[in-house]
């Protein structure tokens, strides 16, 4: 069976995350947008993990559903923890880690262990004093089941390699658990073709995530699996395998899009290519930039631009839907008019995923006209431009070429297939 799994969420608990995420809302959003499988997010929370005791039941598998309902969507425990600790080079490193567990039982006992380095309830994603090594340390003592993976492994603050970490490798950042290390999260600002550069990673699975803050957001990074069975062993077994007959390939945002694609100055509305720049200096401000996803991927790289290793897991590119309709449409994704179209798309042609990436281009314009037809064309067939985003900007997408004739936006502008040449 084919399974989409989105296993990096987060839930009204979390910092900065909408009120509106609840386990029934999240099985809703799951089956709209063609996601079989998702993460709990924030499990060590005391009041989510209760809500999420009240709310689901264990399916025949293992698994979660919500209690009493016939919604297909299942749920696995999942939680992503911030580790705080002072590195060999006495600089303080931040990462980001995911969890993902085979139970609500182990997730309270975590729950318990952990909340000796910090508050569970302050924040759904709990601010640790401890290194990331010792993270995975108590997380397997408490069960050999669970899987840890570093999230969105590049992003500059919290990004296992990304700059302010300072890490070279997974092993530096996890020491000697690194054997426990089996997978790392791209992240929005990378997609596979960009980790593939680099040789050190060939031996952990590249997985995609939406590390959604709010529900529109569910899916807009996925994996696809083939299992036999749906469980919560099979779903880290094929992980695991890293083989193209279980894991059919990952849905990847454009990584331009990423909100750390490039370096840049969110404050001083500056940003810059690091490809074509040596010096990591604000031209406005002349202080030091963020640096961004692609200048890390290519301080570690060792191999050339396009390169594409032999055992590859697939993957596409997608735009979620609510963008594509908010750009056809000039309008912001909440407003009413873009978020009817939304649903009316849902009610008439199925699913989100579907919708992006199979469903005829005919039928699409028939219920939503041609120009959200056009651009789900041109996101298909990677037609499209984006002005990368940097320091915390998302990128600015051009799926119908409106930008074309502004030539002095143009010339700061970079054609997605330049960076795939
Ligand atoms: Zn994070
Ligand atoms: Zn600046």
């Amino acid at each position: 069976m084919r399974v989409v799994a989105d296993l990096h969420v987060h839930s009204k608990f979390a910092m900065a995350c909408s009120e509106a995420i609840n386990p029934d809302s999240m099985a809703f959003t799951a089956v709209e947008k063609g996601i079989d499988v998702v993460g709990t997010g924030d499990v060590l929370h005391p009041m989510w993990l209760k809500e999420l005791r009240d709310k689901l039941e264990v399916d025949d598998n293992g698994l979660y559903k919500l209690r009493a309902s016939d919604n297909p969507a299942r749920f696995v425990p999942s939680v992503e923890i911030s580790t705080i600790f002072e590195g060999g080079d006495k600089r303080i490193k931040k990462i980001h880690n995911c969890v993902l567990l085979p139970s609500l039982e182990d997730a309270e006992a975590l729950s318990k262990e952990l909340a000796k380095y910090g508050s569970m309830s302050a924040d759904g994603r709990p601010q640790l004093q401890m290194s990331a090594a010792a993270l995975v340390d108590a997380v397997m003592e408490m069960d050999k089941r669970a899987f840890v993976f570093p999230a969105h492994l590049w992003t500059p603050y919290f990004g296992a390699l990304g700059e302010m970490s300072g890490f070279d490798s997974i092993k530096e950042a996890y020491e000697d658990r690194e054997k426990d290390i089996h997978a790392y999260e791209s992240g929005l600002s990378s997609d596979p073709k960009m980790n593939w550069r680099v040789s050190a990673l060939d031996k952990y699975t590249l997985i995609s995530n939406s590390d959604m803050h709010s529900l529109p957001n569910m899916g807009r990074e996925s994996n696809v699996f083939e299992l036999e069975k749906l469980t919560y062993d099979s779903i880290i077994g094929a992980i695991k395998a890293n083989n193209v007959d279980r894991f059919k390939q990952t849905v990847e945002y454009y990584p331009e899009e990423g909100k750390y694609h490039y370096d840049g100055h969110r404050e001083c509305h500056y940003s810059v290519n690091p490809e074509d720049s040596e010096a990591s200096v604000c031209k406005v401000c002349g202080k030091k930039l963020v640096i961004g996803v692609l200048h890390r991927v290519n301080d570690l790289a060792d191999r050339p631009v396009g390169y594409t290793p032999k055992n590859r897991i697939p993957y596409v590119h997608a735009v979620p839907l609510i963008e594509v309709i908010s750009y056809a449409k000039k309008k912001t994704r909440y407003t009413q008019q873009v978020k009817d179209i939304y649903s009316t798309l849902i009610e008439s042609l199925g699913n989100e995923l579907d919708i992006l990436s199979a469903v005829g281009i005919d039928k699409i314009a028939q219920v939503a006209g041609d120009d959200i037809a056009q651009c789900i064309e041109n996101v298909r067939n990677e037609k499209i431009t984006i002005k990368p985003g940097y320091s915390g900007v998302f990128g600015e997408l051009d799926l119908l070429g409106r930008d074309r004739h502004q030539d002095n936006r143009a010339n700061r502008q970079k054609s997605v297939s330049d960076f795939f040449k």
